[in-house]
């Protein structure tokens, strides 16, 4: 496993633009190389995309939930890069080491999308909270879920990536319960079911 940033594939790209391009005389191509290297060792990696004039060669994005430009550590699996970003590495970390257990990876990541999000980012952001959740929920009352479903009409809907005040996957509206909120079906279903019992 290796760190990859925008500043260390910027600090490659001169060389790596040098073998791409030795094999035949492009003039092009070799004013571009000049002007690389006369950026130094540690380029700027926005100054890096305007003399190249796109992103491609400093570009980083996560394998698993395609957020571009942030750091990702590369797991190279034969020949192929798996990069992933912060984000999917905890979410990992939680699967594996949290098991069935809460969610604090969840309010983690409802934290980060409370602060403001570009649109893609936050969508990204809200498909790992639906997958976790679906990962790693521990259903309370699964045996009242078709019982309740039956007695109540139940309307399902996805929350906008970028609604900070519902940074959660779904909302839930029954009479019974009014809006409750959840990243996965079951969790709504829950807290749905324990506010019609407290009703009772
Ligand atoms: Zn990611």
């Amino acid at each position: 496993m290796r760190l990859i940033t925008r500043q260390i594939l910027a600090n490659t790209v001169a060389d790596s633009w040098a073998t791409q391009y030795s094999d035949k005389a492009m003039p092009d191509k070799d004013a571009i190389l000049i002007k690389l290297c006369k950026l130094g060792e540690n380029p700027d990696p926005d100054t890096v995309d305007k003399l190249i004039g796109n992103d491609s060669w400093t570009r980083t994005s996560c394998s698993e939930c395609g957020v571009g430009g942030v750091d990702v550590v590369d797991c190279e699996y034969e020949d192929e890069d798996i990069m992933l970003c912060g984000n999917c590495l905890r979410c990992a970390l939680s699967i594996i080491g949290e098991g069935k257990k809460a969610l604090p990876i969840n309010d983690y990541l409802r934290e980060v999308l409370c602060a403001y999000l570009p649109y893609h980012q936050a969508a990204a952001v809200m498909e790992l909270l639906h997958d976790m959740s679906k990962a790693t929920y521990q259903p309370k009352y699964p045996d009242l879920y078709l019982e309740f479903m039956n007695a109540n009409k139940c309307s399902f809907s996805e929350n906008h990536p970028q609604e900070t005040n519902k940074p959660y996957y779904f909302t839930l509206f029954t009479v019974v319960s009014q809006h409750v909120m959840g990243d996965c079906v079951e969790e709504c279903l829950d807290k749905a079911i324990e506010i019609a019992q407290a009703k009772q």
